[in-house]
């Protein structure tokens, strides 16, 4: 097992009390391609915050390995992206990458250089832009590549194409989808999108509303390419809208 959550649970406690996640028990295998989707303000960035270690948890244990989160982070087992790619705008979209580079090199991994990673994200001929100068999808290019650079087994994705026009979401999702089979990164997904969650992943965990709990966890097998006309495409599409709706209404 690669990541292996038991009994987890979190509250927030800022003035009043939040309980964003209960009960969590969740075991992820290495290569897994994993969505998770549920209504807003269920828990889904909370889950991928404790196991990156951003936060620590109220109850439960979260295993990585033979690591805890603490540990996974600073032996380089976990990346982490989200919708902002967090870049420091006066080095260039090279100079960015160089920095995230020499971070990399006190962990002792690293399989590709700076130029393959532009490289592999189309983004070649933007290494001595700055970051101000790239549009929305060329940002998150270079989020991409910092995350191929970390030569992370584990990668945690935090909506991180949401805030993109559709065009351009389609487009990384695709790319997302080519770097996972060329680098097979065990992948925790944040989608509010079913259709690319159906996509992309080979399972899906459907959270209820908060306090956040595992409601369906539904293995995906549709064959790739996956085409929105293929009948198992649809059903398992109207499976999960009935799981959202159902919980929505308080059943
Ligand atoms: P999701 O990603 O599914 O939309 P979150 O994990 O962001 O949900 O949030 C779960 C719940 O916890 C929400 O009610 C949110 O308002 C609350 N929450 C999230 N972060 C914090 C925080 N830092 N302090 C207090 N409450 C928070
Ligand atoms: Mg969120």
């Amino acid at each position: 097992m690669q990541i292996s959550i038991q009994s987890l649970s979190h509250q927030y406690f800022t003035g009043k009390t939040t309980h964003a996640l209960e009960d969590i028990h969740l075991d992820i295998l290495q290569k897994q391609f994993v969505a998770l989707i549920g209504p807003s303000g269920c828990g889904k960035s909370t889950l991928i915050r404790l196991i990156a270690h951003l936060i620590s948890p109220s109850q439960g244990k979260i295993s990585i390995g033979k690591f805890d989160p603490k540990q996974a982070i600073e032996n380089g087992q976990v990346a982490w992206m989200a919708q902002s790619p967090a870049l420091l705008p006066w080095l260039t979209v090279a100079g960015n990458l160089r920095l995230a580079e020499r971070f990399q090199r006190g962990k002792g991994r690293q399989q590709l250089s700076v130029e393959q990673v532009l490289e592999r994200v189309g983004l070649a001929d933007a290494a001595d832009q700055h970051p101000y100068a790239l549009s929305g999808g060329m940002q998150q290019r270079l989020a991409l590549a910092r995350l191929l650079l970390q030569d992370a087994p584990i990668w945690l994705m935090d909506e991180p194409f949401a805030a993109l026009d559709e065009l351009t979401r389609e487009r990384l999702t695709d790319e997302l989808f080519s770097l996972w089979k060329d680098f097979s990164p065990t992948v925790m997904w944040i989608t509010h999108n079913i259709h690319e969650a159906i996509k992309l992943s080979d399972r899906i965990i459907v959270f209820s509303e908060k306090p956040g709990t595992i409601i369906a966890d539904v293995p995906n097998t549709i064959p790739h390419p996956r085409v929105e006309s293929n009948p198992d495409f649809q059903e398992l599409l109207s499976k999960l809208r009935h799981i959202l709706h159902q919980d929505s209404n308080g059943n």
